[in-house]
């Protein structure tokens, strides 16, 4: 850790006791400080998940450009089955995992939000993070999570209004802006997921960008690398080197300042390691268990046939004739 981020690291914290309701900021904290002390305890090269992705609908009535979620998915109404989200989140706390993100789909809807709610409020000790374009947070507010302290969101876009809308449709920039603020005035934790792409790298990786983030009350932003799901949106990724040494120059900038950054390449902006980035393990909403691999996701079993230990005990999953590590 370089000096000048502890005084970004003391400037967050302040930041974060002024402006989080003090009960969620305790049981973020917390796990979060579990999850790095694992990791830099940790002796062997090899890492467990240690977040839990949650499909918890496939539905969205959104049409964003390059969306990873077939249309014909995104028109199925399902929720999953409370049943098998309890079984597994059960199965994956005795394994360690303290962290979960809601996705989609559209994971924040009338539907999904009495799930998560109840899910959270019997497992006080875990967190929750709802992946959202933020789209229902501006229309109805968000003080149906006041006493959830242990539910935070990550409001997901992808640049200044004309960039993200040309990306996310027209209104999506102004949704997340409206949603932040109600965010905000409630004390609820929440923070930013940034998809980085050829489209946007200049705009998103500048200090311009994250300095107005800042200003408008993130303090945590995930930036993700785009992967594309066929090869007609190859060009829009962009390589790991080219997103690694902009982050390099960005972390520079930006140390002393009261925000927490965080990637999938490089793990968090203070050890700048990728030992320390978040394992992700994915949930199908019909209860298949999933790794990515090389932009991929790979079945490895299922929750309703197996016990979550039982399928990581297998620790390598085979796809064509190659063989892909489960825990990296
Ligand atoms: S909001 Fe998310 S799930 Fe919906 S269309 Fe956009 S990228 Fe796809």
């Amino acid at each position: 850790m370089h000096i000048k981020q502890f005084i970004g690291a003391a400037r967050l914290f302040i930041r974060s006791c002024r402006e989080f309701a003090p009960g969620s900021l305790y049981i973020f904290l917390k796990n979060h400080i579990i999850r790095r002390t694992k990791n830099i305890l940790r002796i062997k090269e090899e890492t467990q998940p240690d977040i839990l992705g949650i499909e918890i609908t496939t539905y969205c009535p959104w049409r964003c450009k390059d969306c990873y979620v077939p249309v014909e998915l995104r028109k199925d109404r399902t929720v999953i089955e409370e049943d098998l989200l309890s079984l597994t989140l059960t199965q994956t706390r005795k394994y360690g995992i303290r962290l979960y993100g809601y996705m989609g789909g559209e994971p924040m809807r009338e539907d999904t939000i009495p799930l998560i709610l109840k899910v959270a409020s019997q497992n006080r000790d875990l967190t929750f993070i709802i992946c959202t374009n933020g789209y229902d947070i501006a229309r109805h507010g968000a003080s149906q999570f006041i006493n959830a302290p242990n539910v935070g969101v990550l409001l997901s876009f992808d640049g200044f209004e004309e960039t993200n809308d040309g990306i996310r449709g027209r209104g999506s920039y102004k949704n997340v802006m409206q949603a932040a603020s109600q965010l905000n005035q409630l004390k609820r934790i929440f923070g930013a997921s940034i998809t980085v792409r050829r489209e946007n790298i200049d705009e998103v990786l500048s200090t311009d960008f994250i300095s107005h983030l800042s200003n408008q009350g993130f303090k945590y932003v995930a930036l993700v690398k785009y992967c594309a799901t066929d090869e007609a949106h190859k060009d829009c990724e962009v390589t790991d080197n080219e997103i690694i040494s902009r982050l390099a120059q960005l972390r520079m900038k930006t140390m002393t300042w009261p925000i927490f950054l965080q990637t999938n390449l490089v793990g968090d902006f203070f050890s700048f390691n990728r030992r320390s980035a978040h394992h992700t393990i994915y949930l199908g909403i019909r209860g298949d268990i999933y790794v990515k691999r090389e932009n991929m996701l790979l079945p490895i079993g299922n929750v309703w046939s197996q016990t979550f230990e039982g399928i990581m005990t297998e620790n390598t999953v085979v796809y064509g004739e190659k063989y892909y590590p489960i825990n990296l």
